[in-house]
């Protein structure tokens, strides 16, 4: 954390982007609840503080003449939530780099807050244009990232922006110097035996994951759609499940991997399927490779819940990426709700479990487990692209010492 804040003006990203309903109404406040321990330290300090974070896309979804709906997707709509939060008052300049948020910085004390508008109106923010990012650094003394959700952008507020500080005057907020203790804890330092439950649609999304992983866990679990490419690729019959045909080399490569470096990587025995990708669908147990035609695997079955739950409660670590099934679908949670309680169970004896990637996160929110896991991390894309090992730019940016 920076040193001696009494007097400065506080630039800080944080990840605002939270779900609004249609009369512009916040429905889950998570994301300005996690950062308010690093706004309270600066204010407590007796710096001010100045919020920027983006909202949504709005440069995407423009209104049919062209124009940015500045209305939807406007932070207005968070200011006095956020000044019940703080117990003071928040001001908001509409205009993020110009006049108005210069007269209302520039006339900033020590514990007042301002909020500024949606960086993502302007096409240089997603650009990491440098003249933006200087204008935004014109605002304030020093500089602090808490946005983990978006380090894995090097957009001009994320990244581009702590240039224009000096390493002394720039630093992480308490939410990003969590998330990456954490991810580093399993990467770098796991208690063992480590367990990677590693879920989702896709392997062709995972495979970088997968690929770290098996250096580092010594058991991977497999579930959701990505099941169906491994065991089509071993030669079992996978009905009309999920497969992606030009991963099937790299799964075979994957297994052999695991194999040569001692891993266990586990794929369901069994699978619940449905005739359709229905909530509704009828559904049938199979053994995994044999799902008949006409069927498609929308869960693990129990004998594979029976066997990630033994896994999961003997575990010292446990990263968790990913659904195990289709959870949407009431009829095809089980397996995922029944590892979520395995990960809550193995928690409350001592294991260390990390929640990351943004469908394990609802998963494990709807299962009403979230307060029994160690950690539940707040970076979908950005917690992927870390705990694959890819430098992440807002990190970098902060790190950087030149
Ligand atoms: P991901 O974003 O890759 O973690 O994938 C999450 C999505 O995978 C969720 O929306 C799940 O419904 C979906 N999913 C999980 N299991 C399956 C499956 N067996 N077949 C199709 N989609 C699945």
């Amino acid at each position: 954390m920076i040193r001696n804040l009494q007097g400065k003006k506080v630039l800080m990203r944080v990840d605002f982007n939270v779900p609004l309903n249609s009369n512009n109404e916040i429905t889950d406040d998570t994301r300005i609840i996690k950062a308010l321990p690093t706004i309270l330290h600066v204010l407590h300090e007796g710096g001010a503080v100045i919020l920027l974070s983006h909202l949504g896309r709005p440069l995407k979804k423009l209104n049919s003449d062209g124009s940015i709906n500045k209305e939807k997707f406007s932070l207005k709509h968070l200011r006095f939530r956020l000044s019940d939060l703080l117990e003071r008052e928040v001001k908001f300049a509409d205009d993020t780099v110009g006049p108005n948020a210069f007269d209302l910085a520039n006339s900033l004390k020590s514990g007042e807050v301002l909020l500024l508008e949606n960086t993502r109106f302007f096409k240089e923010e997603s650009a990491g244009d440098i003249e933006f990012a200087a204008k935004l650094a014109k605002l304030a003394d020093c500089y602090i990232n808490d946005a983990f959700g978006t380090a894995h952008r090097a957009h001009a507020s994320t990244t581009t922006v702590a240039r224009f500080f000096e390493p002394e005057d720039r630093c992480f907020g308490y939410l990003i110097e969590k998330e990456i203790k954490y991810a580093d804890r399993v990467l770098h330092s796991p208690e063992r035996p480590f367990t990677a439950i590693l879920g989702g649609a896709k392997v062709s999304d995972k495979i970088q994951l997968i690929d770290r992983l098996i250096e580092i866990a010594n058991h991977i679990l497999i579930g959701g759609g990505m099941s169906y490419t491994f065991i089509k690729a071993m030669g079992g019959k996978i009905g009309n499940s999920l497969v992606e045909d030009e991963q099937l080399d790299l799964a075979l490569e994957l297994l052999a991997k695991a194999k040569e470096m001692n891993v266990d990587l586990i794929i369901p025995e069994d699978t619940i399927a449905g005739d359709a990708f229905s909530e509704n669908a009828e559904s049938q147990i199979f053994d995994s490779y044999r799902i008949e035609d006409g069927w498609m695997g929308l869960d693990i079955g129990e004998k594979a819940i029976e066997k990630y739950r033994q896994l999961i409660m003997s575990s010292r670590t446990i990263l968790w990426n990913g659904p195990l099934g289709v959870f949407e679908f009431p009829k095809f949670a089980n397996g995922t709700m029944a590892v979520a309680k395995a990960v809550a169970d193995a928690t409350s004896k001592g294991a260390f479990s990390l929640i990351g990637g943004g469908d394990s996160v609802s998963a494990i929110n709807k299962s009403g487990l979230s307060d029994r896991v160690s950690f539940i991390s707040t970076g979908g894309g950005a917690m992927l692209e870390y705990l694959e090992g890819k430098p992440l730019p807002g990190i970098k940016a902060i790190l950087d010492k030149s």
